[in-house]
């Protein structure tokens, strides 16, 4: 097997290459030759595809990537279930949309009025988000699938071997334990993964769990009942209940229907010849539908289930005040906006997909660019090559794409966010300032893609109360109420502040303001009275200038403020 020499960092992605490859060679043979792999991946394009769902699309991404990176001829194919049924009408849509239930998701028409159907809305969105992250993936429609008559053959082959589908789907059904979600937000992930509805009769009698159902012809909903099905001619009879149409659809020739969705999956397993796929731990329990479609592939469809992976729940913190297409759960787009694609990507590389964790927009977005940044300085030392800088390395570039965009001039997240908030300004001012803090650099364009997340993310994931104010206007009453320490304070820093402030004297300044007035040089160390004058000076500042009692770092706001405003804010009258 070709794989990374021992003494290479390891993690669970090349763990689940390894089981694909190992796949692939049970199913045909050691010598793999111009074989192609295939890791695959699959969504119903219900709703807003949100941070949870992207799991389904990373994971095979980074296997995909991993298996390529040996030199095996691998591909990522997705499945979109387009051909899914629409289920509800979600809030906020014409309630007149109640009439496409249970029509397929690629014939109802989009409510906004800007795709094609409902299914091109929502996967519009995410491709462009997948292609700013790297991932590039071969989509199939199941819609076009079923209707081109791809698997005909297979659903015939289904229909034939009812018998044994049906003992199979009884055994689980009885197993069948639900999850109890342990949030609100699961509940509402969970509701919106991949149909389970389909384990419904499906007919009267002998035809109750006949596992393939056509779409009526006449009014396009899947509210069918079967009437009769005759195995010789291949003639399928039914009822529809919601406009009465009575019809004949012949499966061999006439490409109606979709088979149901616990026996659709593994049909596809191998019609694709799919070693890798995950899915969501709500698809991994007893009687859930890998489990019952790794049983359904070997017996039915002579195959053996994908290597799997079960991936947990994504969670959300910090985004009460954002106004999230998905409805207040973000997706990929959504976090793009604030985080640089290879830092989204590492989210979820770091860690085992069994693992649950959440994504926090509020005030963790600045510990996370700093953690990022730190981990890029160690992955420049290939002495300390781990599984760490392994999880840096995979997030950072692909074999297409290279290396995803990153800022030329790394100014750390918390510094340009502090500016974006103190100037509320233009990217320019916030270059300049940028650069007079000692990040040299030439254009605003050395920044990007970071300075526009920074700006981003202060104006709409920092609450109003935690945003720093700069007065508008003096402090008068403040001013008019200085002690004798505070005037002499402010009048030695006003002395000495030169017309264009820079970092490290401006630094030297506010510090040693307190030391001047006790007779100590700027240089000299602190003394404890030194000390408690520093606190009480910055506050003074504090509330000078920001109406507060803290802030940002107060060399930081100078240079924001410039020389001219500090100087308005600071005067005594
Ligand atoms: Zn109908």
């Amino acid at each position: 097997m070709a794989r990374g020499n021992q003494g290479e960092p390891h993690d669970w992605v090349t763990r689940a290459a390894d089981d694909a490859i190992r796949h692939a060679q049970q199913q045909y043979g050691e010598d793999l030759g111009d074989h192609v792999i295939t890791c695959a991946s699959g969504a119903s394009p219900s709703g807003p595809i949100h941070l949870g769902n992207l799991r389904e699309f990373i994971t095979p991404h980074f296997v995909a990537e991993e298996i390529r990176r040996r030199g095996i001829p691998v591909r990522h194919l997705h499945s979109w279930d387009d051909y899914d049924r629409f289920r509800k009408v979600p809030a906020g849509v014409d309630p007149a949309w109640a009439e496409h239930i249970g029509r397929p998701l690629s014939a109802v028409p989009d409510p906004w009025e800007c795709h094609e159907s409902w299914a091109e809305h929502f996967k519009a969105p995410l491709r462009a988000a997948l292609a700013e992250m790297g991932v590039e993936m071969q989509e199939i429609s199941q819609s076009e699938q079923y209707r081109a008559g791809a698997y005909t053959e297979q659903v015939l082959h289904a229909i034939r071997n009812r018998d044994v589908i049906e003992e199979v789907l009884a055994k689980h059904r009885t197993k069948k334990a639900e999850p109890a979600p342990e949030n609100e937000q699961e509940a509402a992930a969970l509701a919106d993964s991949v149909a389970e509805e389909d384990d419904e009769p499906v007919g009267g009698g002998d035809l109750a769990r006949f596992p393939y159902k056509p779409y009526c012809r006449q009014c396009g909903r899947d509210t069918v009942e079967i009437t009769a099905y005759d195995d010789e001619t291949t003639d399928l009879a039914y009822t529809c209940s919601s406009c009465g149409f009575t019809g004949v659809t012949n499966v061999a020739t006439e490409h109606e229907g979709k088979l149901v969705w616990k026996v659709d999956w593994p049909m596809r397993w191998a019609y694709e010849g799919v070693d890798f796929e995950p899915g969501g731990l709500d698809h991994s329990t007893p009687g859930s539908s890998y489990t019952v479609g790794k049983e359904l592939v070997k017996r039915v469809f002579g195959f053996r289930a994908p290597s799997y992976v079960a991936y947990a729940f994504v969670g959300f913190a910090g985004v009460q005040k954002m106004s999230s297409s998905a409805g207040g759960v973000p997706t990929a787009a959504d976090a793009l906006k604030i985080l640089e694609a290879p830092i989204l990507r590492w989210l979820y590389v770091r860690r085992q997909p069994k693992q649950a964790f959440n994504i926090d927009f509020g005030a963790e977005v600045v510990r996370l660019y700093d953690e990022w940044d730190a981990l890029g300085r160690k992955a420049t030392d290939p002495d300390r090559r781990d599984a760490q800088v392994l999880a840096f390395e995979r997030a950072s570039a692909t074999s297409s794409a290279g290396p995803l965009p990153t800022p030329r001039v790394v100014a750390p997240f918390r510094l340009l966010s502090s500016v974006a908030d103190v100037t509320a300004g233009s990217a320019e001012l916030i270059s300049r300032i940028v650069r007079d803090v000692g990040h040299e650099h030439t254009s605003v364009q050395d920044l990007e893609p970071r300075l526009s997340r920074a700006m981003a993310w202060v104006s709409e994931y920092v609450p109003a109360e935690d945003r720093t104010n700069v007065r508008a206007e003096p402090a008068t009453d403040r001013l008019a109420a200085l002690s004798e320490d505070e005037e002499i304070w402010l009048r030695q820093l006003l002395d000495r502040l030169p017309d264009h402030l820079e970092l490290e004297p401006t630094t030297e300044l506010i510090y040693g303001v307190p030391k001047l007035a006790r007779g100590l040089g700027l240089d000299d160390a602190p003394t404890d009275e030194v000390k408690q004058d520093q606190k009480d000076f910055f506050r003074l500042l504090y509330q000078l200038l920001v109406d507060a009692e803290r802030g940002p770092r107060l060399p930081t706001l100078f240079l924001a403020l410039g020389a001219a405003r500090v100087r308005e804010l600071l005067t005594p009258r």
